[in-house]
């Protein structure tokens, strides 16, 4: 598959309806309008890619709807250089964008199937994360801790304390939190021991799991 004006011009569509959706954040548009969703997907699925929904992709997973990519990397305010970390691989999208943002990106992934596919695909693409790692994503990454962004794109049970430890002061944890539906939440390190919380909407996505397959 390739990108093409046709591809492009449904990106920009697709930047018109996460503005009027109420993302302001130019960076992040930026980005979407720049990175060729459908590469992400199955190709059986490329006419999809650039409606605002989330799709299928391997391991019973999903990429998040557009709308919940932007939402979330909005609230993390990345700035250019920052350390972010990222639960939950899967294609690679999100990924993608915080790189767009200038981020030095880690991420985790439970799936080994796209793990595999995921690390291989992305260089292809020229996106270079830091580290993509196969793991368990409610332990963090202590050792490249402490993070100024950590981002959940899976639906947490209960916020993982690791994740909390891991952020910097002045740092963020977006995480969507929740079994059936999830809360968007927000935490914000105050200093060592308080911690800011603010919540949004609800979002959906599928489970944190523990084990890994
Ligand atoms: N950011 C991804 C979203 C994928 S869906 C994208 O845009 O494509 C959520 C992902 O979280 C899935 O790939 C799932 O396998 C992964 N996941 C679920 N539980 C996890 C855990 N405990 N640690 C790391 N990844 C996990």
């Amino acid at each position: 598959m390739r990108d093409t004006l046709k591809h492009q011009g449904l990106r920009n569509r697709l930047v018109n309806t996460l503005i009027n959706k109420g993302i302001k954040n130019e960076g992040v548009l930026t980005a979407i309008k720049k990175i060729p969703r459908h590469l992400f997907m199955d190709s059986s699925f490329e006419d999809f890619a650039y409606q605002d929904k989330a799709f299928p992709i391997a391991a019973n997973q999903t990429i998040s709807q557009p709308y919940t990519v932007a939402f979330q990397s909005e609230l993390l305010e990345v700035k250019p250089t920052a350390n972010i970390l990222e639960i939950g691989t899967g294609s690679g999208y999100q990924t993608a964008v915080l790189l767009e943002l200038g981020a030095k990106v880690y991420s985790i992934e439970r799936q080994k199937e796209l793990y595999r596919k995921t690390s291989s695909f992305l260089p292809k693409l020229g996106y270079k994360p830091k580290s993509l790692i196969f793991g368990d994503g409610y332990k963090g990454m202590e050792e490249k801790a402490p993070f100024d962004g950590i981002i959940v794109t899976a639906g947490a049970p209960f916020v993982p304390k690791p994740l909390l430890s891991q952020l910097k002061v002045g740092g963020r944890l977006v995480i969507p939190v929740g079994e059936e539906k999830q809360i968007m939440t927000l935490f914000i390190r105050k200093s060592e021991k308080e911690f800011e919380k603010h919540e949004f909407g609800d979002f959906r996505f599928v489970p944190m799991l523990k084990e890994k397959n």
